[in-house]
């Protein structure tokens, strides 16, 4: 796959290649995670990868989330993306800054910018505040 220009691919494909790209990392991805971003309670919030797309955040979403109990009957091995949110870390100018993420403590919000600085740097985990 050629790579991702970012300035110039709409949000909503930049988001489902994000996906795709993540999907194929596989079942193991989390072994390969670049970065995870974890609440004060140790949960995992969010993490980032290395793809085929570029880095690709996925986020969790927080207790319940949405139709959880129809998710659950389709869920094959805990290991669902269907109830996270998944993008490039980098994205356009006009976007907002603010990843919409959760955990089991409640929602949160990660920065782009944030996970940005925190791969340059090589931290391999953040905890939020
Ligand atoms: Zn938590």
């Amino acid at each position: 796959m050629e790579s991702m220009n970012i300035a110039e691919t709409p949000p909503t494909e930049r988001r489902r290649q994000a996906l795709e790209a993540v999907r194929d990392l596989g079942k193991q991805r989390t072994d390969h995670a670049l970065l995870k971003v974890k609440c004060p309670a140790s949960h995992m919030v969010a993490a980032v990868y290395d793809t085929s797309a570029g880095h690709v955040v996925v986020c969790g979403t927080g207790p319940g989330g949405h139709g959880s109990r129809d998710r659950n009957a389709n869920n094959r091995g805990g290991d669902s993306l269907d109830d996270k949110f998944v993008d490039t870390v980098e994205a356009t100018q006009f976007e907002d800054d603010e990843l919409p993420a959760g955990c089991g403590c409640g929602p949160r919000t990660i920065s782009r910018k944030k996970l940005q600085d925190a791969v340059v740097s090589h931290a391999h985990v953040v905890t939020l505040t």
